[in-house]
This record gives C-alpha cells, structure tokens and sequence, in this order.
C-alpha cells in the first residue's frame, strides 16, 4: 500500500510516518530525512538542496522526484511505503502519479494531519531532534541525549522563527493546493485531527485507513 502523507509543517507526520510503517510493515519515505542524509553526506543533491532548506523553502521539484524515483523503483519498497512530506506541490503529485503508473501502481491513500497555526508554532520552535537518528523531542533542550540511540539532541536551523514562518507560508501557497488536486483526480484526501496526545492521533489514523 503507498499512503501520503500532508500536512504542515510540525503537524508530526514524521512521528505518525514511524508509527503506521511499524504497523504496517511498509518502510517510511520522508525526503526531509533523505535530503538532510545527502546535506551530511556532501553530496551533489545535498549541496543544490541546502540553501533552499536553511530558508524553510522547498527545494526545486526535479530533485524530490528524482528521490521519488529512485525509492519508488527500489526493491525496499515494493510492498509499499508511507510518504512523509514527499508531495509538497502540484507538480509533485502530477510527477509521482506519473511515475507509479508506470511501473504499475498508484497512491492508495491520502492522510491529511489538521493542526491550528498557534499550535504548529509552539510546537516548532520547542522542537529539537536527534543529530543521529532524526528522533524529534518537544521542550529538550539542545545538547540533551536521545532515548534512543545516545545521539546529541540538535535545533534544526530550520525551526528558527523565521523560517518558521516561511515554512508555514510556504505549505499555504505551494502545497495546500496538492488537497484539492486530489480531489479533483478523485482521490479522497482522509483528513485526521493531529491535535492530542500521540497515541489517539495514530488511532485516529488507523481508524482511517480502515475505513
Ligand atoms: P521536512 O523534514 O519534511 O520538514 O523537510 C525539511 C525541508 O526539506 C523542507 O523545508 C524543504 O526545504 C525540503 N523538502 C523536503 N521534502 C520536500 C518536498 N517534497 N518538496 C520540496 N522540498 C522538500
């Protein structure tokens, strides 16, 4: 099963990703995590993606599909994958259905994560993550252990409050509307409210892709 997630930045796709590809025994894609991995690795995609990312802007759509494709095609995903933040413009979504056409599959399901503004906020800027293993924790502060691998806990530089906003204006502009393009191609966008505790969020999820 191929699932999409959307949602805003902050909205914890990432941590609901974690969740529903242990459950579903399908791995999770997530291009922040794939781009970051090239940014450390100096390579020539992390090095063209690196100054669009340190603003909170998105990073040119020929380099996310060429990530698209490379998954997309690779054997680790052929019984399916969670999409984390992968489809973030129209072009995007165009690209990747496109793309799965021709190697014989589709978007089986998209999950909207709602969160209000106020909150998205609060959450970003208290947000750090692990260096080593991406783990995301609320009101740790920088320089803190990770639970889960001992890896230095770290601001990304891009839940500065100035990127933040952008990042927030950015997802209005350029991605909002991917949720009417599905509609539009008559694909249900399966909204879930990603206010409350983590556990109910994934329930809620759940609840959704069975349904
Ligand atoms: P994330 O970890 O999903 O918040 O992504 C971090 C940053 O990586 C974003 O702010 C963008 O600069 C870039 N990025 C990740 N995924 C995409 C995408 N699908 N399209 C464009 N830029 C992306």
């Amino acid at each position: 099963m191929i699932i999409v997630l959307l949602g805003p930045p902050g909205a914890g796709k990432g941590t609901q990703a974690d969740r529903l590809a242990a459950r579903l025994g399908i791995p999770k894609i997530a291009t922040g995590d794939v781009l970051r991995a090239a940014l450390r690795d100096g390579t020539k995609r992390g090095r063209e993606a690196k100054a669009y990312m340190d603003r909170g802007d998105l990073v040119p759509d020929s380099v996310i599909l060429g990530i698209l494709q490379d998954v997309m095609t690779s054997p680790a995903t052929a019984k399916g994958a969670i999409l984390d933040g992968a489809v973030r413009t129209v072009p995007q979504a165009e690209g990747l259905g496109i793309m799965l056409a021709e190697i014989g599959k589709k978007v089986d399901r998209i999950l909207l994560f709602d969160v209000d503004d106020d909150e998205l906020v609060k959450r970003l800027s208290t947000r750090t993550v692990c260096e080593g293993c991406q783990t995301p924790y609320m009101g740790r502060d920088p320089g803190s252990k990770c639970e889960k691998c001992g890896g230095k806990l770290v601001r990304r530089k891009d839940d500065e409050p100035e990127a933040i906003r952008n990042r927030l204006e950015v997802y209005r502009t350029q991605t909002a509307p991917v949720i009417d393009w599905y509609g539009d191609n008559k694909m249900k966008v399966l909204k879930i409210d990603a206010d409350g505790p983590v556990d109910e969020v994934t329930a809620r999820a759940i609840e959704a892709l069975n349904g």
